[in-house]
């Protein structure tokens, strides 16, 4: 069974095949932590995720990249208005942005490098001295290093576009001023006084990385010269994916990404979601109106990935709706179940989930999950399925959820041990193993016991 993914770069949709058989290089352009994601960031992190576990489902290694922008722009104003140095700033949003990804289930056994670490820093530098030196790259009058699209003739394949379309638009932004052509792009931003105390020293003077190029070094850094996949939304594509591949090629002189794939928007009541409009939410908004961090997975789900996805406060009853269908359904096979597994009868097909995975992630998947559990449970009503049947689509139930994760909340975890429980989520991320050790163990004081699995711990009460 080969997996159908559409690649943004050839507008098609092709076989994929990593480069290295069974191993899959994936990078994911991950949160600006200047605030709190916003659902619509969720629906890209939902699908990556559900690209992660469908390749591992058909039995890919998956090794994934998420970085976190933790200088930029907006991080920097927010530190300034703020008063606090840049760190301090970015730090709780960091790790609001990990308990959020618990919540919503979205896989954490990836690595989410930042853009600060001095490894990674000093990687870009050597990057831009490379791009320099190749004539890809040029200093400016203010200081700021550019990128020179003009040499690198593959600029806008990405996107569709033609160099000659990027017409300065009568209005030049002093930042824009010291450009050769319109469309370069900043890979060094030399410092200035707004930028406070955030610099570093480099061979091009005081500043700071451009955004573009901190995706290109963590990514090259991380997964190699060549990834299999590299994934966002669709406002990455132009110009921060395009940049990235006109950087990171012109540097290692091979193809950047095999395939790109990117999500279509999410529109809320069919309209951008802006702050000014009043429709702005974050999961945490959701959450305090009472939705789980299952049931917005499940409506972040539910629309392929391609399409938009107009996000609507009927979306989440209607997620709760289909789940508590699934939770029923999982207790009748659970008491039911036992014995030694048999065949399924000829009515239910319970390979149809997988193969509309296949066809670029589609998730029409879900419709033959519940169309199989309307089959199975009328085959139940007349008495017609064994427990030795049951065995099976128990066994093919926690295959499917090792896709969709939609496994109860554990109920009557007290908030003292969830909040230890997302540091502990946070310090494993990190690979930092004591700071993890430490953390069960206070965990287990307050009677909960933690019980890792590949990608995720479980927690019971302590017997
Ligand atoms: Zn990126």
């Amino acid at each position: 069974m080969s997996i159908r993914l559409f690649n943004t770069l050839t507008r098609e949709i092709e076989e994929f095949q990593p480069l290295e058989p069974g191993r899959v290089r994936m990078y994911t352009c991950g949160p600006t932590v200047y605030n709190h994601a916003h659902i619509g960031n969720f629906r890209a992190y939902v699908f990556e995720d559900l690209l992660q576990r469908h390749l591992e489902f058909r039995g890919f290694t998956v090794e994934r990249v998420m970085n976190l922008t933790d200088v930029d722009d907006k991080t920097i104003r927010g530190c300034r208005a703020a008063g606090v140095p840049l760190a301090e700033f970015t730090r709780p949003f960091k790790q609001a942005f990990f308990e959020d990804l618990e919540a919503l289930r979205i896989r954490r056994d990836a690595r989410f490098p930042e853009a600060t670490e001095d490894v990674h820093i000093a990687r870009m530098i050597e990057m831009i001295a490379t791009l320099i030196e190749r004539g890809h790259a040029y200093r400016a009058d203010d200081g700021s290093v550019y990128f020179r699209i003009g040499s690198f003739p593959k600029y806008g394949q990405l996107a569709h576009i033609h160099l000659e379309d990027l017409k300065p638009s009568g209005r030049v932004s002093s930042d824009e001023y010291e450009k050769e052509q319109i469309g370069d792009f900043a890979l060094w931003k030399a410092w200035t006084e707004a930028d406070g105390e955030v610099f570093w020293e480099s061979p091009w003077g005081r500043g700071r990385p451009g955004w573009h190029i901190e995706c290109s070094a963590m990514a090259t850094g991380l997964l190699g010269p060549q990834l299999d996949l590299h994934c966002g939304g669709e406002d990455n594509i132009f110009p921060h994916h395009e940049a990235e591949i006109a950087q990171s090629e012109c540097v290692t002189g091979l193809p950047f990404v095999r395939l790109w794939m990117h999500c279509r928007h999410l529109l809320v009541d069919g309209k951008k979601m802006a702050k000014s409009e009043g429709n702005f939410f974050t999961f945490r908004d959701l959450n305090a109106k009472g939705w789980t961090g299952r049931e917005v997975r499940y409506a972040l789900l539910a629309v392929k990935y391609r399409e938009p996805l107009n996000f609507t406060f009927e979306s989440l009853p209607a997620a709760r709706k289909a789940i508590s269908r699934f939770d029923e359904w999982s207790q009748r096979l659970e008491e039911t179940a036992g014995g030694l597994a048999e065949m399924l009868p000829e009515a239910l097909d319970p390979e149809k989930f997988g193969a509309a995975l296949d066809d670029d992630l589609n998730i029409s998947a879900l419709g033959a999950l519940f169309d199989l559990i309307r089959d199975s449970n009328r085959l139940f009503d007349q008495g017609e399925l064994s427990p030795g049947q049951a065995k099976s689509l128990l066994a093919w139930r926690d295959r499917i959820n090792t896709i969709l994760a939609l496994e109860p909340d554990v109920e009557g975890i007290p908030d003292d041990v969830r909040d230890l429980a997302a540091k502990r989520a946070i310090a494993r991320a990190n690979k930092d193993w004591a700071a993890s050790d430490a953390l069960r163990d206070e965990m287990l004081a307050l009677g909960w016991q933690v019980k890792d699995t590949k990608d995720e711990q479980k927690l019971v009460r302590k017997s």
